[in-house]
């Protein structure tokens, strides 16, 4: 699945160039090209989806795994003693590029680098927000629609909805010894 329009379609196609770090058949991981930090990696599914939400389980375990995996190469490549790990999802949160993307953020001791800023809930307001999402989770809240008809459709190869509770992610098993290895140098 691909989106014509897409940026990060295009740099898996090879269609506009990245640095790409790690690749497998399901998944890739170049430089971000405004880096936070040297290093700043995006790691993505090959396939489109728009975002955390819409994506099916399946694939988001396969790129949750990945980034495992590039995290550890980010931080032994760049010498950083620690990372963010984050996705926006949507743009209310920020997300300028609608394909799934993790970005991974090397830190450093004392980087000054504050992601969030913080605040104090008001009397009462934690247990209502709480009891709110908890309700909504026990009444099986579950992500976009779009995701719901994707799955029931069996789109990118048989794709099913699972529930919170079902067996957990596939093994990582890269289908060749070339994408075993999984690191590529350079702007490609
Ligand atoms: P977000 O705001 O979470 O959607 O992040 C999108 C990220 O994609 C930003 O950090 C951009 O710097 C990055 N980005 C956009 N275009 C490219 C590109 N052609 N190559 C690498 N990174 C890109």
């Amino acid at each position: 699945m691909k989106d014509e329009n897409c940026v990060f379609c295009k740099i898996v196609a090879g269609a506009i160039p990245s640095f790409k770090v790690y690749e497998d058949d399901e998944v890739l991981a170049f430089l971000d090209i405004h880096p936070v930090s040297p290093g700043h990696t995006l790691v993505i599914p090959k396939a489109h989806f728009p975002d955390f939400s819409a994506t099916p389980e399946e694939v988001l375990s396969r790129v949750v795994t990945a980034a495992q995996r590039v995290a550890a190469g980010v931080l032994a490549g760049t010498g950083a003693s620690g990372f963010n790990l984050s996705t926006a999802n949507g743009q209310s949160a920020g997300q300028e590029v609608g394909h799934l993307h993790f970005h991974i953020i090397p830190r450093k001791d004392r980087d000054e680098h504050k992601p969030w800023q913080q605040r104090e809930y008001a009397e009462g307001e934690a247990a209502k927000i709480a009891n709110a999402i908890g309700e909504r989770l026990r009444n099986k809240a579950s992500p976009r629609p779009a995701y719901r008809r994707q799955a029931s459709r069996g789109v990118s190869g048989g794709f099913v909805a699972q529930g919170v509770g079902s067996a957990g992610p596939p093994p990582f098993r890269p289908s060749s010894p070339k994408q075993a290895s999984g690191y590529s140098a350079g702007r490609q």
